[in-house]
């Protein structure tokens, strides 16, 4: 999608601090991290939110999910962190294509 912020940066056209990528996923930090930590992955496959998933994706969701508590250790979240997909203008989505939160490192009981 041309206009999708994500995808443009799946694509390389965005500059991101990208910190996972392989053929079908990339994670990069969170431009606005609300914790020490915040990756975001995300496929490179343009999919609007989780509710547009299918059976067809379901080896990438699991792909993308298995990559969160590796990339937390990766980014030294050794007591934990915490995962978020928001899902559509009431689940409180602004970016339209799907992405996981992969976040901790701050308040343990709080938002972060
Ligand atoms: P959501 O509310 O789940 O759609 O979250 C979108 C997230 O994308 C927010 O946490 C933003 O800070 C983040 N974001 C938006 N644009 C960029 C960007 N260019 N690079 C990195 N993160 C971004
Ligand atoms: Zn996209």
């Amino acid at each position: 999608m041309s206009d999708c912020i994500f995808c443009k940066i799946a694509a390389g056209q965005l500059p991101g601090s990208k910190v996972y990528e392989d053929d079908e996923v990339l994670a990069f930090h969170d431009i606005h991290p609300f914790a020490r930590v915040h990756v975001l992955i995300i496929p490179k496959l343009h999919i609007a939110t989780l509710a547009d998933c299918t059976p067809e994706h379901e080896r990438l969701l699991g792909k993308m999910l298995l990559l969160a508590p590796r990339l937390a250790k990766e980014q030294g979240l050794d007591a934990g962190f915490k995962t978020l997909i928001n899902t559509g203008r009431g689940g409180g989505q602004e970016v339209f294509h799907l992405h996981v939160h992969v976040f901790g490192g701050g308040d343990p009981v709080g938002r972060s």
